[in-house]
């Protein structure tokens, strides 16, 4: 199926808004095993809409557009679409009675150029907007294009997601046939390249599932798709033990939700001293709700002088091993640890550029975790600017502990 996405609105084409709404529908597609082929933002004038609608459908079989449904002067995607195709506009009347209904709830008459909203392309069935005044539309084999369907959903986000979710999405699921089911399994601590090479074989074994990999600084994660369980379920068997402990987790969640996972699961705690990422892996872990049950909280010791007066450091270690070292590193972990009497303390230092920090090179980091046997350090060479080494360090310190808690 050739999917086209056509994102209606002038302020899409300036800096006053994003067009998230394509971005979305992107990823509601890829939860169906469906993708888009083409994306367009396309600004309110009626000549480069048409000629935009002329085109789609002659290369498309589902073109899904949001914007241009209210009442204003501005919006006229259904006028337009019809138009193109050749068809008249008339009234629904449940979309009438809906937007009544709509304004008789808030105590208020719909003004007269509100009405043109429930205007409906001949051959179209209206999509109703339950949280909005305008009603979307389904147009199935629309004149002259047997095959082809148009789905036009309102602009704002909140109400074309609803739309999308309640009415739309339903429609697409019976078109596609059998439903689409998701492998989806977050590895961490290997690269990309590594990682492809290494799974090559067993996902070769299982080539009859749709593969993607997906690289970010923190995670690679491994999906497959497919219309079977049972073969969803063999893949799974067969990856556990080329993944071993590199496998962070199965289905929703990332490295940060599995690490809390693990520590709760336990009832163990967890207390941060950042110096070069600065707050970045505390702040990763309490964006997920109910993190307190786990993370105790931590220090950013940026300067030398933070080091010493909130966590005691000796200065004497400092200048003698200077801030980016594994001495420091492991002094950090060790003292965060003790004053926050956690079970675990992460201590993190180095140098994130762009220039050379004292002797350190950049990209230098070092990585401590002390815990209830002692004290384990790793010395790391990351790549990247200066966001990508805290984000990598922030990453590679969670992944130290989330082995350190799978393997104790
Ligand atoms: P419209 O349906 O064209 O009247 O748009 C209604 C509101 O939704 C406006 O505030 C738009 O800026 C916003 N909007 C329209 N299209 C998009 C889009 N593709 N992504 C995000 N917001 C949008
Ligand atoms: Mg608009």
């Amino acid at each position: 199926m050739r999917i086209e996405c056509i994102a209606i609105g002038t302020e899409l084409l300036t800096t006053r808004r994003l067009d998230t709404n394509s971005v979305w529908l992107g990823e509601r597609l890829a939860s169906l095993g469906l993708a888009f082929h083409r994306k367009t933002a396309v600004g309110d004038s009626h000549e480069d809409l048409a000629a935009l609608f002329r085109e789609a459908l002659t290369r498309s079989d589902l073109i899904l557009t949001t914007g241009g449904l209210g009442p204003t002067f501005d919006d006229f995607t259904k006028e337009c679409f019809a138009e193109v195709l050749g068809v008249e506009l008339r009234e629904d009347a449940q979309s009438r009675e809906d937007m009544l209904a709509f304004y008789a709830a808030r105590k208020r008459v719909p003004p007269e150029s509100n009405f043109k909203q429930a205007l409906l392309p001949v051959g179209a069935e209206a999509l109703r907007n339950p949280v909005g005044t305008a009603p979307g539309v389904w147009w199935q084999d629309p004149k002259g294009h047997p095959g082809v369907r148009i789905v036009m959903m309102p602009g704002v986000p909140r109400e074309m997601k609803r739309m999308w979710e309640e009415q739309v999405e339903p429609r697409l699921r019976a078109l596609a046939g059998a439903p689409t089911h998701t492998l989806r399994m977050v590895v961490a601590g290997v690269p990309e390249s590594a990682l492809d090479e290494r799974i090559r074989e067993v996902r070769q074994r299982h080539g009859d599932l749709d593969w993607t990999i997906l690289a970010s600084l923190t995670q690679v994660e491994l999906l497959a798709r497919g219309a079977d369980p049972a073969a969803l379920e063999a893949a799974r068997a067969d990856f556990l033990p080329v993944l071993g402990e590199d496998l962070v987790g199965l289905g929703a969640g990332n490295l940060e939700d599995a690490v809390l996972e693990d520590l709760k699961a336990r009832g163990e705690t967890l207390a941060l001293a950042e110096s070069m990422t600065g707050g970045l892996l505390a702040a990763r872990l309490t964006a997920i709700a109910g993190a307190s049950e786990a993370f105790l909280g931590g220090a950013t010791v940026y300067s030398p002088r933070a080091k010493m007066d909130l966590l005691g450091l000796p200065p004497d270690l400092l200048a003698r091993e200077g801030t980016v070292s594994e001495a420091t590193s492991r002094a950090l972990a060790e003292a965060v640890r003790a004053r926050l009497g956690a079970t675990w303390g992460l201590g993190l230092t180095g140098n994130a550029g762009p220039g050379t920090e004292g002797k350190a090179a950049l990209g230098a980091v070092f990585i401590a975790l002390a815990g209830p046997d002692g004290t384990i350090a790793k010395a790391l060479t990351l790549p990247g600017d200066r966001a990508d080494v805290q984000l990598r360090a922030a990453a590679s310190a969670l992944d130290l502990l989330r082995r350190a808690l799978r393997n104790g």
